[in-house]
């Protein structure tokens, strides 16, 4: 179909460090496969056949690359997919053709963006978001689509309600005079309020606004919550070494703390990170993450009709995502590198296993 596109300013700069990358993308994951794709497989002969068939798991149902494999299984030891060398694009799942541009198809319009669980993405992301609102732009054209909508709701007025309310709500991130982590407290909280109030107008609850808390930075308790309930597991010593040596590193210096000496701690060593020039930069680099989260999944509230989980969803991103930067922060690493592998990693825990995420809201639900 002929639509509109729109792209996220630095969606054209990615190309894949191949063999170059740090932080390669081809491990840790469960790998869908198309059942075409599957069958294919099935039935190629030789070496590679045999390897595939070994590979596969999930049966006609869920056809799959495994998940808890170091790496993917057809990932080579010289750092590239022994598929697409073999046999071309056309024969890897269309996920890891695709990745990390994602895309939302509204049946009106389609907006793409690149996921942050790529290294490089995120250092495209963290050098665009540098100068202010302008790397966060997004080009307009008129193009071929072929991807499939997710959803299929048709209500053009809600639609165009969501495009000026994000509109209104992005400039008013990027816009505003943000001077303290104070303000972007106060700022993200007025924004959740108000989602609630449009949710339950919509939806006709008698709900009422929320419970006032701390939407950033989160206080210790609820990072320790959030830590110790899904987000750090055992696990990780093996899927992503280096998120577990971060989230020992938090154990380390607050677990043998009460809760008053945690905040404490927690406070001062936020002072100390968005303390002068340098820290002004950082609260800016925040508050465009925190943008950028909202800009790429605001349009599930077109299926969802949940305003309120797309602030939470970013202010939990936001929040684990300083956290770890203010640890590498402390300990002198904190450079563009560490600042795209933590975003990497922190955005494949969370966006990308739904069970991590779900314990994560129903956590930050409790609270409100
Ligand atoms: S993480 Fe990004 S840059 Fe690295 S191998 Fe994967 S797609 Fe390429």
């Amino acid at each position: 179909m002929n639509t509109r596109i729109r792209k996220i300013a630095f969606y054209d700069s990615f190309r894949c460090l191949g063999t170059k990358c740090p932080l390669n993308c081809c491990h840790g994951w469960k790998v869908p496969v198309e059942d075409e794709l599957a069958k294919e497989y099935k039935k190629t002969r030789g070496l590679l056949g045999l390897r595939l068939r070994c590979s596969l798991s999930g049966g006609r149902e869920d056809p799959h690359f495994s998940r808890y494999l170091l790496r993917c299984p057809m990932h080579d030891p010289d750092g590239l997919c022994s598929l697409q060398k073999k046999r071309g694009e056309n024969f890897i799942p269309s996920v890891c053709r695709s990745f990390p541009r994602e895309w939302a198809n509204t049946g009106a319009f389609v907006e793409q963006t690149l996921d942050l669980t790529c290294i490089e993405a995120a250092r495209l992301f963290i050098e665009a978001s540098g100068g202010g609102g302008a790397g966060l732009a997004w080009t307009e054209s008129d193009g071929e689509w072929i991807e499939e909508r997710a959803g299929d709701n048709d209500d053009p007025e809600f639609l165009n309600e969501l495009t000026a309310l994000r509109d209104v709500t992005i400039s008013r991130i990027l816009d505003g005079v943000i001077s303290s982590p104070e303000d972007l407290d106060d700022l993200i909280f007025e924004l959740a309020d108000a989602a609630k109030r449009r949710q339950n107008d919509i939806l006709k609850t008698a709900e009422g606004g929320l419970h006032r808390i701390r939407l950033f930075p989160f206080s210790i308790m609820l990072l320790n919550e959030l830590m110790s309930t899904c987000f750090f597991e055992d696990i990780l010593r093996l899927s992503e070494p280096s998120l577990y040596r971060m989230c020992r590193r938090y154990y380390r210096i607050f677990d043998r703390m009460t809760e008053i000496e945690g905040q404490k701690k927690l406070e001062e060593m936020f002072g100390r990170f968005f303390e002068g020039a340098e820290g002004r930069s950082r609260l800016n680099a925040a508050k465009s993450y925190f943008a950028y989260c909202l800009m790429r999944s605001w349009y599930e509230t077109y299926e969802d009709y949940s305003f309120l989980r797309r602030i939470k969803e970013a202010a939990i991103n936001l929040n684990i995502v300083l956290l770890f930067e203010l640890l590498s922060f402390e300990e002198g690493r904190l450079d563009t590198m560490m600042r795209s592998s933590i975003l990497s990693m922190c955005e494949k825990r969370i966006r990308h296993n739904g069970d991590v995420f779900d314990e994560l809201m129903r956590t930050l639900d409790a609270r409100f």
